[in-house]
């Protein structure tokens, strides 16, 4: 299966379907997950295209990497969280379901647990209202 030039993280990153965006530089797009597993659950992809990690461009790693910790700090400060957690699924038995690179980050609090992966679409004036919040602690 090679890169699908129309999955949804594609069309997000040509401007094509909107986000909830909460940075962007040359190489990296943030934006809250729309089915978020805690609240502030971010999404850091890298502009080039890759279906996922074990087809990416190394030389973006630093750019992607610079841009996942810039998120989790922000997110730890933003939404007062006690830890965070940084996945990246690759492929669909490993729990991929967009298939463009992408980096998930989520906060973590003491005794609560998380959502489904991929479960319960939230509310965009929540999504609004988590994103300011991150914007505001970068
Ligand atoms: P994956 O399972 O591929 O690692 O994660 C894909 C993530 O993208 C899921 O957490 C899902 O909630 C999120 N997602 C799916 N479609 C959209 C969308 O259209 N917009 C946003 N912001 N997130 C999406």
């Amino acid at each position: 299966m090679s890169y699908d030039p129309n999955n949804i993280f594609a069309k997000i990153l040509r401007g094509d379907l909107p986000c909830t965006k909460v940075f962007e530089d040359d190489h990296t797009l943030a934006f809250m997950d729309i089915m978020p597993q805690a609240k502030g659950h971010v999404l850091v992809l890298p502009k080039l295209a890759s279906q996922s990690l074990l087809d990416a461009e190394p030389a973006m790693f630093s750019a992607l990497f610079a841009t996942v910790q810039k998120l989790a700090r922000a997110v730890k400060t933003g939404m007062e969280a006690d830890g965070i957690v940084v996945t990246q699924f690759n492929g669909a038995a490993a729990g991929q379901t967009v298939f463009h690179l992408h980096v998930h980050i989520i906060p973590r609090w003491d005794g609560v647990a998380l959502r489904r992966h991929s479960g319960t679409m939230e509310d965009a004036d929540v999504l609004k209202a988590h994103a300011a919040k991150i914007v505001a602690a970068l």
